[in-house]
């Protein structure tokens, strides 16, 4: 690519309105340009690096088997309805109208659109499993678009969607994008870790997300230093008794008639309960969790989940729990007392004795269970604060570290929520009806650009990993004089470098030395050649990695092998 014919624009000035390094180093250097609110054009220069992005999203996502599709961006309301989610998505759910006074959003994720492929498309168990996959824009009218493409309203996000006939078959998958999705970051270059995370609007049982780390990061993690648990401390809120924003319809559905008070619990199990007790949880034996109860004995709520190991957090149905309990119709009861009953109570809990003491003394087995230790601490305001760096690992092993993160990957296990709203079935091996489960899987393919950057700059400018670079390589002419030979050479190792794999930049601007640098450190290009009339004279380029403090003057040899 020759520059010259080419479209960069960057800017000495650091924007004053962009707060975090990536939204200022993305406008200096011109690769993106404001639209509107959390609305950006990609410049050509800013394109070619995601796309490089999205290029190894392909390869990773092929490999491991799935298939690239495409989805419409604008969806009817009615699609919506099925799942509920026209309703329950919230104001984050861009709806627009047509002429025919039809209602449509715009696409935030496409679990009903691929459900609604699929069910057209399958109808054997024998066609399964499949995973279907697109790289497309999303929007969500975000309350807050901020530092730029990081936090945008329209964005590029690639969704993968599966489809199996048994959970099995879904777990073998979801670990099977687990992996692809290390391989995708540990290509692009980037530092990240894989966390344990709440499923919110969109649902399911298990997920993960994958951040880069870096410290103007919106999540807050925390990771054992000496085994392989690592939360979003989102999740200490997803496991306590606080209210959540993004409660799922599950959640809600569950809530309606079994609507209970910590009154109404320790009334079931026979016990007094003190009325400094906020919030209760009661789990079985096994982990699962039969009830969180909140509420200063006004606010009404209960949540059931399962936790194993905490990697695991859904909502139960009333009938699930009363299997598990082996009891009769009835919230929670009658109780089995013969059960191990554990009570999770929050920190405020001064009085958690009696209610443990009075339990036990109906019967059943209870610990009260320190947070922190054996669960993430409960955190309602949903800020790091309240866990610290060097409290207890929840699995028990070893202390807790801090790190900020930005979500740049999410896999979810769904289960069978989108397949059974929609009514989707394939027939299994005996010619019954089945839900197929569900996997989803996000990348945030935009957002990646950004984070790389939050990772690899200087006071320079950007300092791309290879991968991403929006060229890997720039050859630099120097020739104030019109030099017929400089230029033929510069054109001539331009070539050679393109026909060799190496994606080369060719800077013919006829800009002075100084400006022509800076321009390519700005924009973060790895390797620089300088051909010059000097340098042709000794029979050699001036070669500067991206990374390195000096440039070092070698022969074409010696320049390619430091480059490829
Ligand atoms: P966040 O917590 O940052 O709001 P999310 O959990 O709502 O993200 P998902 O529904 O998991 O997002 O979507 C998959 C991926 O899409 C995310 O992991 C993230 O990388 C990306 N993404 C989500 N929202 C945005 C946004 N507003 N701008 C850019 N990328 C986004
Ligand atoms: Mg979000
Ligand atoms: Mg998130
Ligand atoms: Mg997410």
């Amino acid at each position: 690519m020759r520059l010259s014919q080419f479209h960069l624009r960057t800017e000495k000035e650091t924007p004053a309105d962009a707060e975090i390094t990536s939204h200022k180093l993305m406008l200096k250097a011109g690769m993106v340009r404001k639209l509107a609110a959390g609305l950006y054009t990609w410049s050509p220069l800013g394109l070619r690096v995601l796309r490089k992005v999205e290029a190894v999203v392909r390869e990773e996502m092929d490999a491991a088997g799935a298939i690239e599709m495409a989805m419409p961006s604008v969806q009817p309301k009615e699609l919506w309805e099925e799942t509920g989610r026209w309703a329950k998505f919230g104001p984050q759910l861009l709806k627009i109208r047509d002429r025919k006074e039809q209602d449509y959003c715009f696409t935030p994720t496409a679990e009903e659109a691929v459900t609604d492929f699929f069910r057209q498309e399958f109808s054997s168990y024998k066609q399964l499993p499949v995973n279907f996959y697109q790289v497309t824009t999303k929007f969500r009218d975000e309350i807050r678009p901020r530092f730029g493409v990081m936090r945008a309203r329209e964005f590029v996000m690639k969704d993968a969607y599966s489809f199996h006939v048994s959970d099995d078959d879904l777990q073998r998958e979801y670990r099977n994008m687990y992996d692809a999705y290390t391989r995708i970051f540990t290509r692009l270059g980037l530092k990240f870790r894989a966390v344990f995370a709440d499923t919110g609007a969109i649902g399911g049982s298990a997920s993960h997300e994958f951040h880069v780390l870096a410290d103007s990061g919106e999540d807050a993690l925390a990771f054992s230093e000496s085994s392989d648990y690592a939360a979003n401390v989102e999740l200490a809120e997803a496991v306590s008794p606080g209210p959540r924003p993004a409660a799922t319809e599950t959640l809600r559905r569950v809530e309606t008639p079994m609507q209970k008070t910590c009154e109404d619990v320790a009334a079931l199990l026979g016990i007094p309960l003190q009325r400094t007790v906020k919030s209760v949880a009661v789990t079985g034996d096994d982990g699962f969790v039969l009830a969180l109860v909140r509420g200063d004995h006004t606010v009404n709520e209960i949540k059931l989940a399962k936790l194993p190991g905490l990697a695991d957090y859904r909502l139960a149905t009333e009938a699930e729990i009363l299997e598990h309990l082996g009891s009769t119709p009835g919230f929670l009861g009658p109780l089995n007392p013969r059960k191990k009953i554990r009570v999770v109570a929050d920190r405020s809990v001064a009085a958690m004795a009696d209610f443990v003491v009075g339990a036990n003394e109906a019967g059943f087995h209870i610990a009260g269970v320190n947070w922190g230790r054996d669960l993430p601490e409960p955190d309602d305001t949903a800020d790091i604060r309240n866990v610290q760096a060097g409290d207890a690992s929840p699995d028990g092993n070893g202390t807790l570290a801090l790190a900020r993160g930005i979500e740049v990957g999410h896999v979810f296990a769904l289960g069978r929520k989108y397949s059974e709203a929609m009514g989707c079935t394939v027939l299994d091996a005996d010619g019954r009806a089945v839900h197929p489960a569900m996997g989803c899987y996000g990348i945030g393919v935009s957002r990646i650009v950004a984070a790389a950057i939050e990772q690899n700059h200087d006071e320079a400018g950007i300092r791309w990993p290879d991968a991403m670079a929006p060229w890997r390589a720039v050859v630099c002419m120097i020739n104030p004089k019109g030099n017929a030979e400089v230029t033929a050479a510069a054109e001539a190792l331009h070539r050679e470098f393109n026909a060799a794999g190496i994606d080369t930049a060719f800077d013919d601007r006829g800009l002075r030395p100084g400006a022509m640098f800076a321009d390519m450190e700005l924009i973060g290009i790895p390797h620089r050649i300088v051909v010059s009339e000097r340098g042709l004279a000794a029979g050699t380029f001036e070669y500067r990695a991206r990374s390195a403090a000096e440039a070092e003057q070698l022969d074409r040899a010696a320049v390619l092998a430091r480059i490829a």
